[in-house]
């Protein structure tokens, strides 16, 4: 088995509680993957991620291919072997990074032509991306696709969904011809295009993919589009499959797409909010470095199990970030993710219990509708994984 999907419970507008089925064990959904952009988390080291009971991480193989590059994956047997982690990791196929990065780049049939990091030139096809996703040994890959902005005219878009479509059969093939044991999901593209969704997600659903995952938002989007292009496209996702929704995002847009049938996520931002001095907590966001945090003598959040509420006064960790300590961002990055790991487990349990809508409610009146978010560039949008 590669990835199996159990759907355990559904609320009646269409949550689901459920458990992915991976080669590195049974994870709840939904689920919260944290980004290991490099192999490495920013900010936090393994044991803190491992603290916040995450089971399962993103990797980003634009990233990987450049530094270690696969040879390196190849020889430790894989990213598990190479930075010692148990759990399941979940790898980009390096699409979102390359048409998300200012710089030279052009797109054909065949693949994309980009330069990576380090300024080296290369051509990425469906069929390498599967190789070096093989390489690295990640227990779920994803299939090439073009992204482009959310707010490109129909033509265009149509035109990025049609070659993700040939990219996703191409994708499978390269998968097919070498099986590792690793699972492929497909991608469903066509921006706020309804009728593009519509056909997007039946072309990529008539193939044979373990999970399926709605890209191509959190790029430019409102919150209503958003909204209403996730709840088209869940509508139109198998119900046995695990479905993903790349790059989003707020706890508030993690809610809303949860309650709209998303098993599956990944985002930057816990990190990135730390970094600024923020923290989440259910009452809203905690701007740790204000002056009156200084004599805070509790934690950062009453009631949080995560180790820097457990160890740490808020009072210290505004002295850490005051003063300039990298510990201090260290603290609020691990509790970021390990509050996004309880919300995840709360809205499970919600849906198991059947008390979703209650949950529901008061979290979308609790959870701040906007987050000052930092400025960050166009290749780091807060709601996609860090270039
Ligand atoms: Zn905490």
């Amino acid at each position: 088995m590669t990835v199996g999907f159990s759907l355990l419970s559904t609320t009646a507008h269409g949550a689901r509680a459920g458990i992915l089925h991976t080669r590195k064990g049974d994870i709840p959904t939904p689920v919260f993957m944290p980004v290991a952009t490099r192999a490495g988390f920013r900010h936090i080291s393994l044991a803190d991620a491992r603290s916040t009971g995450a089971k399962i991480i993103l990797s980003n193989t634009y990233h990987l291919l450049d530094a270690p590059g696969p040879q390196v994956f190849e020889s430790f047997g894989g990213i598990h072997q190479f930075m010692g982690w148990a759990g399941a990791v979940l790898t980009d196929s390096g699409g979102y990074q390359i048409f998300s990065l200012p710089g030279e780049r052009s797109i054909s049939q065949r693949g994309a032509h980009f330069r990576l990091p380090s300024g080296r030139r290369h051509l990425l096809t469906p069929e390498s991306s599967i190789e070096t996703q093989q390489a690295i040994g990640s227990d779920i890959m994803m299939a090439l696709d073009v992204c482009v902005d959310s707010t490109s005219d129909e033509a265009r878009t149509r035109e990025a969904m049609a070659t993700t479509h040939a990219w996703a059969e191409r994708s499978l093939s390269a998968h097919a011809l070498r099986p590792r044991g690793q699972a492929l999901f497909g991608i469903v593209q066509g921006g706020v295009h309804p009728a593009l969704r519509e056909e997007s997600a039946a072309a990529i659903t008539a193939l044979p993919f373990d999970g399926f995952a709605i890209g191509g938002l959190a790029v430019g989007e409102s919150r209503n589009e958003r909204e209403s292009m996730t709840a088209l496209c869940t509508a139109l996702l198998p119900q046995d499959k695990p479905r993903y929704l790349m790059g989003v995002g707020t706890p508030l847009d993690l809610v809303e797409a949860v309650h709209r049938g998303v098993d599956m996520f990944d985002c930057i931002l816990p990190t990135k909010m730390a970094q600024q001095g923020w923290a989440y907590t259910f009452q809203g966001v905690l701007e740790a470095m204000r002056p009156a945090m200084q004599y805070a003598t509790g934690p950062l959040e009453p009631g949080c199990t995560c180790l820097a509420c457990q160890s740490q006064p808020l009072g210290y960790i505004h002295h850490l970030l005051r003063v300039g300590a990298v510990q201090g961002v260290r603290w609020l990055a691990l509790h970021n993710i390990h509050h996004t790991q309880v919300l995840m487990a709360r809205l499970r349990n919600a849906i198991l219990a059947g008390s979703w809508e209650p949950l529901y409610h008061e979290l979308r009146e609790r959870l701040p509708r906007r987050l000052k978010t930092p400025l960050l560039s166009p290749a780091e949008s807060p709601s996609e994984p860090s270039p």
